[in-house]
């Protein structure tokens, strides 16, 4: 299923004129607002001097740091009075990031989330549970929207009173449901204490944090029904930069609209096909917020091995983002590996913290774990064997030493938004 057939199976040279027009756009569109005034004049490169699309190597990159810098307006290429719409990331450290939208912008956003929903089979037979913040956080309007547009009856029943949720869940009979990763496995666990089987659920699109595969397994089971993992980031729009079809194997970017790279983050150069490294992204038709070579810290990798759907180059899902990744000892750590080899473990239950410190100038990962309730009730020098084997686990798949607190279900945070797993100490007094 298509939403927009012509242009999600577009020929790859067509593609490459489009992306180039749309590239010199971009530029022009770039060039009137002074971050990039300096930044291309610094750079010596103008506008002019991009004629292939290769030749976007020649461009300094953006850095959410300067988005940050420009806070509130600074990065706007038109004027406020054709702003429709601010959305602001959530700014853990310092300012937030401020995204503003024009109609066109709104309407292009719209058009890519109707694209993901179509390409999974979703329409007007489905009835969507919206079960994201729908304040500033671009995940729930930007879905809101989307689904709208072709068709689906929406549910915006945003974030909170999860049972609630459930009960919404079976008396509309709700098929399809968009949250976290870990929303969803607290909706799982709150939907059994109820004793609530959520029949109608069909399908689940998981986004705004980064998941394994095992993760996928479990939502899969615990939920009953099929996980889509969706891409995106509020400074691209939002949700909608790539996603999952049905193969669900890799993430189909949109290319007509985002011109992707990959680079080595240390470097800045670009990377071979196929490798693994840190997405850049430029946006191909963004009129408010033009940004050019995007850092997004987010690794993936480009995949090039045609897709059964039809549909262009895919980017493998995402492994972590090069923020989140935690260097212990000289070891490249991200909490989703972690996570990937604790939803392994039939011992291990719903969530888990990570904890880094720095003891005698070495660092020290603590790790708790919830066990599952059978877990749990078993003997003291059971706890220990299991808690040895979880470390070993850890130890085998990270290359690191771990220490592994098992604790009581039920007794670590739940997040409704983004999971904050990680809690790093080191620096810290
Ligand atoms: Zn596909």
């Amino acid at each position: 299923m298509f939403w927009n057939r012509v242009m999600e199976t577009i020929r790859p040279e067509e593609l490459a004129d489009l992306q180039l027009k749309r590239l010199k756009w971009t530029l022009r569109q770039a060039q009137e607002v002074g971050l990039y005034q300096r930044k291309f004049r610094e750079a010596g490169v103008s506008p002019d001097d991009i004629r292939t699309l290769d030749d976007v190597e020649k461009l300094p990159f953006t850095y959410k740091s300067e988005l940050r810098a420009g806070y509130p307006f600074g990065l706007f290429a038109v004027p406020l009075r054709e702003i429709v719409r601010i959305h602001t990331t959530s700014g853990t450290t310092g300012k937030p990031t401020v995204v503003g939208y024009t109609c066109n912008d709104l309407e292009n956003w719209s058009e890519l989330i109707a694209r993901n929903m179509t390409m999974i089979g979703l329409g007007e037979d489905d009835i969507f549970q919206n079960a994201v913040n729908y304040g500033l956080f671009t995940g729930g309007l930007g879905f809101h929207y989307g689904a709208e547009k072709i068709g689906m009856t929406v549910i915006p029943s945003a974030t909170g009173n999860t049972r609630r949720q459930i009960e919404m869940i079976e008396d509309f009979g709700v098929t399809a449901i968009h949250c976290t990763p870990s929303y969803a496995l607290h909706l799982a666990e709150v939907a059994e204490s109820m004793g609530k089987t959520l029949d109608t659920l069909q399908t689940g699109i998981f986004g705004a944090e980064a998941w394994s595969e095992n993760m996928r397994v479990e939502l899969e089971r615990r939920l009953d029904l099929k996980a889509y993992d969706s891409y995106g980031l509020s400074e691209m729009y939002g949700p909608g930069v790539a996603f999952e079809c049905l193969e669900r194997s890799g993430l189909h970017l949109w290319h007509d609209f985002y011109l992707a790279e990959i680079i080595d983050s240390e470097t800045g150069e670009r990377l071979a096909p196929g490798e693994r490294g840190e997405l850049v992204i430029t946006p191909l038709t963004k009129e408010a917020l033009p940004l050019i070579r995007y850092r997004t810290g987010d690794v993936t990798r480009l995949i090039d091995n045609e897709c059964a759907c039809g549909r262009g180059q895919k980017i493998e899902k995402i492994t972590g983002r090069c923020d989140d990744m935690l260097v212990i000892r000289g070891i490249n750590v991200f909490p989703s590996q972690i996570e990937h080899v604790l939803r392994s473990l039939p011992e291990v239950g719903e969530q888990f913290m990570v904890y880094v410190d720095r003891v005698k100038h070495l660092d020290e990962m603590a790790i708790e774990v919830e066990m599952t309730r059978a877990g749990f009730s078993g003997e003291l020098k059971d706890l220990a064997r299991i808690q040895k084997m979880i470390a070993g686990e850890l130890q085998s798949a990270l290359g690191i030493r771990t220490s592994v607190k098992l604790v009581e279900p039920g007794s670590l945070p739940r997040f409704e938004g983004k999971a904050k797993r990680v809690v790093d100490r080191r620096g810290v007094l």
